[in-house]
Formats: structure tokens, sequence, C-alpha cells
């Protein structure tokens, strides 16, 4: 039995998520005529109160588009250290908007009031950057899918009106955070000016984000997903997957979450973990006992058909998503309780 936890990017579709595919409507949505886009920006744009939302073929675009929209070339943005805007996108934030980060150091990938306030530069000082954008991550990926506290982003928000920034949610994992804290879409949908969402990731679908805002933003962002060849055709075949995850798979993170949870007080247990961070939601990050080689450790664990993958600095990261089964659960904490992991 194959345990792959590495990422919950992983998922195969299930049969009746299959069927909603096979089953689709679709048109040409370059035209706009692609009913079953139509249908799941319209369903993400009501379930965040927001506008208006764009189909995207990845969260990166999503973000990219948002951060192209919300930013001028030499512009910064303001983002934690560990954001994904600026760690994994390949230095987009550079190539396509030609704009720089502003790092804040934050705590497991989130950022306070303050911290987002210290880091604006002065408008009239021209030798600086202008600082135009507040990004933030919730859950937070390299944070081990930490959810922030609602009313620090309240906070953030004030300091975004008092000093006319753009505030956009790179929320790849929101639902993860809706469900692990009891918060609504609404709720955010109320606070920013975007926020992007992965059907990618927890979800269980084969491909899909979806950028949701006002509609003068969604106009402007239609433009810059065209530029960055994101407008596809017969695309309601992949919405129809995420129509259907919205419909399905939402509420059942919760499981993800549990096992996270259970997962990660085994780790603790064990004689060849030094600690593990807090687990809010379905990411957990450990680090292995001092003189236990991180290759070695993960080459023994693929002996037993088990695949996580390590995050430099001595850390490693567990994923749990959907295809995670109660009997591969089983199996991983008795392999993992069984395991003889040696010092070197
Ligand atoms: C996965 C992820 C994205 C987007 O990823 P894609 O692979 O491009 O869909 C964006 N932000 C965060 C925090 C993520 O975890």
């Amino acid at each position: 039995m194959k345990i792959n936890l590495i990422s919950d990017t992983t998922t195969h579709p299930t049969p009746g998520m299959l069927d909603a595919m096979m089953n689709a409507r679709v048109g040409d949505d370059v035209f706009k005529e692609d009913e079953t886009i139509n249908l799941l920006e319209a369903k993400v744009a009501d379930l965040f109160g927001m506008e208006a939302a764009l189909f995207f073929p990845s969260g990166t675009m999503a973000n990219q588009t948002a951060i192209k929209v919300h930013t001028q070339p030499g512009d910064q943005l303001i983002c934690d250290k560990y954001a994904h805007v600026y760690n994994y996108e390949g230095g987009g934030v550079s190539f396509n908007g030609g704009v720089s980060c502003k790092l804040v150091d934050g705590d497991r990938g989130m950022m306070t009031a303050e911290q987002v306030a210290a880091s604006i530069n002065p408008p009239d000082f021209y030798h600086s950057p202008l600082s135009s954008l507040v990004c933030i991550e919730n859950t937070t990926n390299k944070g081990g899918g930490a959810c922030w506290d609602f009313s620090e982003i309240e906070k953030i928000r004030k300091v975004c009106d008092d000093n006319k920034l753009g505030y956009h949610l790179d929320g790849a994992r929101l639902w993860n955070a809706l469900v692990a804290k009891n918060e609504s879409p609404r709720q955010y949908g109320e606070i920013f000016d975007s926020i992007s969402v992965c059907f990618s990731k927890g979800l269980g679908c084969p491909v899909g984000s979806v950028l949701v805002g006002s509609k003068d933003f969604m106009d402007k962002a239609l433009r810059i997903r065209k530029i960055l060849g994101g407008g596809m055709r017969q695309a309601g075949y992949l919405a129809a997957a995420a129509v259907y995850a919205l419909d399905n798979n939402i509420s059942r993170l919760a499981e993800d979450h549990r096992k996270a949870k259970e997962i990660g007080k085994l780790l603790e247990t064990l004689p060849y973990i030094k600690s593990v961070e807090p687990i809010e939601t379905n990411i957990i990050i450990f680090n292995l006992e001092d003189g236990i080689e991180e290759g070695e450790f993960l080459n023994t664990l693929k002996e037993n058909d088990i695949h996580i993958i390590g995050m430099g600095q001595g850390k490693l990261r567990i994923v749990t998503h959907l295809d995670y089964t109660d009997a591969m659960h089983k199996r991983l904490l008795e392999i993992l309780q069984g395991l003889a992991i040696k010092k070197v």
C-alpha cells in the first residue's frame, strides 16, 4: 500500500467527481461561454459575498495576477518571510510584476499589524520602493498549516486603509482554516480586496484555482490572465470538479485535521523525533533528533512505501488529504511506532 503524504495535491478525482466532470456542459470560456465555468465563478463570488470571480489553472497564476492588478512596476509588497508568493512562485513577483517583497519576520508565516505598519515605506520618500500591497496567507504553507487569528487580519485591514494599500489573501488552503476555526467565507470577503483559493489542494480536484474580488478588479484580472496564457477554452470539465468539491469535500477536511493531530501526537512520543510544530490543520512539520540523518530517515520510510518530504533545515513535512484512507492511517502509525532509527 503506497502512502503518499508529500502534499495534499497528490489526490485523484473520486468516481463522483469524475462523473461530474464527464457530464459537464462546456463552451469556450475565452468568450465567457462555458456554462460550468460561469456557474463556478458565480458560486464562489456568492460564497465570499464578493462581486466577481475568475477561474485559473493554478494558484500561482491567480496570486500573480492579483499582485499585478494591485501594483505597478517598482512597487513593493509586504509579506511574511515564509510567504508562498515570495518563496514558491519562481520569483514571479519580480518577473511578472516588476515588484519587490519587503519580508516580515513573523511567527509561523503570520505577521502582526504592527509589523506590517512598520514595513511601509513613507510614500513621499521617493528613494524607497512605493509600498502598495499587503499579502497574507491562510493557512500558512511553510508555517505548517497555521491559522490566523481573525482579529489580526482585521487590524491589518485598518493599516491598509490608513496607508492606501491593497490587501490580498493567498487562500490556497483557506478551506482548511474555515473548517478548523469555524469561520465563514463571507467574513473574509468583507475584509480583503482579493482572495485566491485552490481546488487542487485539500478539495481533491485535479486542477484549478479561483480569484475573487470586485467587478472592476476582475475585469483587470481577466486581461492579465490572458497575457499570462491562462485563458482556457472548454475548461468547464475542470470547473465541474471544483463545483463538485464545493458541494462535497469541504466539511470532510476535519477528518484530515484529526488524522494529522493523531500523527503529531505519536511523533511526539518517538525517540528519534526532536520536536513537532503545533498542528492546527492538515500539515505536520517536525524535526529529527540530532545525529539522525534526514536522507536515511526518508529512505527508511520509502522502503515501507511511505513518502514524505524534507523542507530543508532539518524540517520534515507530512500532509494528510482526501486519498489518505483510514487503513493507510493505521498502517502509518504502526510503522512509525515500530521504526528502529539509530543515531550515527
Ligand atoms: C499551493 C499554494 C499556492 C498555489 O499553488 P499552485 O500549485 O500554483 O496551484 C499558493 N499559495 C499557497 C500558500 C500554496 O500552498
